[in-house]
């Protein structure tokens, strides 16, 4: 085969139907506001550990729905359950029940 100098890159296709979805299925569940969600970002905004911690409550949201559930474990410990996420969302999201809920379901699922 001719060499043109250059070569094609690996796919980065993130395969999400793969993902274990068990935690979405579970808040949906036990906090139905989750659903709410429009991932508008305006709870990142002004989390309060998220101005000096990696903590972005907008990307666990859609991490939830993703079913990537080592980031959500990684990240969620960083939330002080100060509520000012639920404050500001315009769909009136239960955040901290959400937040809670993941912590609940983490601890019994032994991640
Ligand atoms: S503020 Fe509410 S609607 Fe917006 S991303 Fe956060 S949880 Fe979702
Ligand atoms: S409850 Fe947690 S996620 Fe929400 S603003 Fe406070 S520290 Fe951030």
């Amino acid at each position: 085969m001719k060499n043109f100098g250059f070569s094609v890159n690996k796919s980065r296709v993130i395969e999400y139907d793969q993902n274990d979805r068990a935690l979405f299925y579970y808040l949906m569940r036990v906090e139905p506001s989750v659903s709410l969600c429009i991932a508008c970002g305006a709870c990142t905004a002004t989390c309060s550990a998220g101005a000096f911690s990696s903590l972005d409550f907008h990307k666990i949201m859609l991490s939830i729905r993703r079913g990537e559930k080592v980031y959500i474990a990684k990240e969620i410990t960083q939330c002080m359950l100060c509520g000012k996420c639920q404050l500001v969302c315009p769909k009136n999201v239960n955040t901290r029940g959400v937040i809670l809920q993941i912590l609940s379901f983490l601890q019994s699922s032994q991640l």
